[in-house]
Parts: structure tokens; C-alpha cells; sequence
């Protein structure tokens, strides 16, 4: 279920991502483009239904986009993934879970939650970083009470902890990753990893 982009582009973008001497602007332009570049790789299967159709030459039957999205970005750094979903499909509802994580205990607390109508939607949970994996195994836990069956969870780096906590609580859904990276560090930050990326983001 574990899915690593494979782009020359996305090792590129991450490269600077990783990069201490991004400033926030550059940051949030190239979160836009790998996060595009992991949203095409989560809806391949994407199901499409005949739509008949006249080019100025003639009339044929073409293919549009069967299923509706929802995308949950955990706040606030999932924020940062948002824009090319929005901006490249056209039908996407958008809803949020609000997790803070606790910088001592790397524990994850809900402050936030609102949700539109899940059911028969495939809905993608939005977090940059799978560190301990606490915080995504929250946001599909809430997410599955509130009706999503087809739930996929998107990153940008991961921890191999995370994975393997996700993967355990969460089997059936599948993981696309820019790179899954070595290790975590005492506060449960990933490394190399690319820092905190909230603050990376909004430059706090
Ligand atoms: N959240 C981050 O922003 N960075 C990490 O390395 C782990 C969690």
C-alpha cells in the first residue's frame, strides 16, 4: 500500500524542499509542485464515465471524471498541499482536521473538525510529514466515523515509524510519498527530513 513518487522532477523539488536555505516563498511554491505531483500519482485509478462530445470537426465519445474528491488537509501544515488539488480538479470539497502536536510528548491533540459529506467519495487525508504516524491514524480514524469508505493518505516525507503505524491501524489505506527517509530523532522529527514544516511554510 506504500506508494514512493518516482520523478526525476519530484527528486528535484524535494531536494530543495530538504534544503535549509529555502526561504518560505520558494517553500510554498515547490509544496504546490511536488504536492501536484503526488496528487496525479493518488488519482491514476481515478474511475471516468462516457460524455459525448463535438469537436469542431465531429461529434465523439469522450471521458470525463466519475467521482468527486474530498480532501482533508490536517491543520496547519496540510494547508500547504491544498492549492493543486483545487486548482486541477474540478470537483473537489474540502475539509479539515485540526491536530497539534504536543512538542514534548509528540503527542497529537484534535482542536478542530469540520467535514463535508463523505460517502461515496474518495477522500485524501493531507499531511506533509508521516512522522510517528499518530496524527494521520487520528485524521482517517475521524474520518471513517464521519462515513469515508475509500480513504488514501498523502505525504510529502516519511518516517519508516510512520508507515509501519499507519499500516497498522490503517491497512487498507494506501500511502504516496515523495520519499520515505531514515529515521526519527529524539522529538520525533524525521531525518534528514526537511525541519518543521509548518514553520518552513509560514515562515513562524
Ligand atoms: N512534522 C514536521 O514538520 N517535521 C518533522 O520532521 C516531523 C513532523
Amino acid at each position: 500500500m506504500l506508494h514512493i513518487l518516482q520523478h526525476p522532477l519530484g527528486t528535484h523539488v524535494l531536494t530543495h524542499l530538504r534544503d535549509k536555505t529555502t526561504k518560505p516563498v520558494l517553500f510554498r511554491t515547490l509544496s504546490y509542485q511536488i504536492s501536484l505531483l503526488l496528487a496525479l500519482e493518488a488519482t491514476r485509478d481515478l474511475a471516468t464515465e462516457e460524455k459525448a462530445i463535438e469537436t469542431p470537426m465531429e461529434a465523439m465519445p469522450g471521458r470525463v471524471l466519475a467521482c468527486p474528491l474530498v480532501i482533508v488537509p490536517i491543520l496547519r501544515a496540510g494547508l500547504g498541499m491544498v492549492q493543486p488539488f483545487q486548482d486541477n480538479f474540478p470537483d473537489v470539497s474540502v475539509g479539515y482536521v485540526g491536530l497539534e502536536r504536543d512538542h514534548a510528548t509528540a503527542i497529537a491533540r484534535s482542536y478542530y473538525c469540520k467535514l463535508p459529506p463523505l460517502d461515496g467519495k474518495r477522500v485524501l487525508v493531507l499531511d506533509p510529514m508521516l512522522a510517528t504516524g499518530g496524527s494521520a491514524v487520528q485524521a482517517i480514524d475521524v474520518v471513517k466515523s464521519a462515513g469515508a469508505k475509500e480513504v488514501v493518505f498523502i505525504c510529502i516525507v516519511a518516517a519508516p515509524e510512520g508507515v509501519n503505524t499507519l499500516e497498522q491501524a490503517h491497512p487498507d489505506v494506501p500511502i504516496y510519498t515523495a520519499a520515505v527517509d531514515r529515521t526519527l530523532n529524539a522529538k520525533k522529527y524525521i531525518l534528514p527530513g526537511l525541519g518543521d514544516f509548518g514553520d518552513r511554510l509560514y515562515g513562524t
